[in-house]
Parts: structure tokens; sequence; C-alpha cells
């Protein structure tokens, strides 16, 4: 066999292999978004969200309890500027804390960071 020809099936290879790659990456993706928006929104009552200090409106956070939500940031507190929230809908994310769960992107808990810019 001639070098071109090795070098040829060699360039097929990878392409087929990078190609296929990609699909497959895609799928997954996908599929992961997919089988998210599928989970159950998180509820206050949840006994782990209560025990987080979780609302579904971040507004109405009861800041005596819950400290963490009445400093200097407090307004930008919420889950979609989260570090730990993946949007899923301009509405709803998941949330790595939460992980069986998703959540309102207006929501909070008292694990809140803040998403690195
Ligand atoms: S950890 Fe962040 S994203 Fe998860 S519920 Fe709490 S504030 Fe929302």
């Amino acid at each position: 066999m001639k070098k071109t020809d090795e070098k040829r099936r060699s360039f097929l290879q990878y392409s087929v292999l990078a190609t296929l790659g990609t699909l497959f990456g895609g799928l997954v993706k996908l599929n992961s978004s997919v089988y998210a928006a599928d989970l159950p929104l998180l509820k206050e009552s949840d006994p782990v969200a209560k025990s987080l200090g979780y609302f579904t409106n971040a507004d109405q956070v009861d800041t005596k309890k819950w400290p963490k939500r009445s400093g200097p940031d407090a307004k930008q507190q919420r889950c979609s500027t989260c570090m730990f929230y993946t949007a899923i809908d301009p509405k709803h994310g998941k949330c790595q804390i939460f992980p069986n769960n998703t959540v309102e992107a207006n929501a909070w808990c008292n694990t809140w960071s803040k998403k690195p810019a």
C-alpha cells in the first residue's frame, strides 16, 4: 500500500471518529436537557429545601431567619445568579444542590453563591 493511501485512510478514520464524537456529544447534551426538564419542580415543603431556606420567590425570603438575603447584594441573590444553577429555560433550571429537581430562576436558598463572571 502506498504511503499516500495510508495517510488518506488515517484522515478518513479520524474524520469519521470526530464526526461521531460530535454527534454523540450533541445527543448526550440534548438528552440531558430533556431529562432535566422532566424533573419535578422543587417545592418549599421539601425537607431538604426547608432546611436550606428555599423560597420559590427570592423577594419573599424571611430575612430574619435567613439574614444572608438581607446583605448589600440581596437583590441580586436568586437562583439565576447562583454558581450552582444551570438554566433549562428562562424561568427554570437545574441546581447542583438539588439534583433530583428543577428550581425556579427567581428562587433562593441559603446555599446561594455568586456565579463567577
Ligand atoms: S443553591 Fe443556588 S441554584 Fe440551588 S436552590 Fe440555592 S440559590 Fe438556587
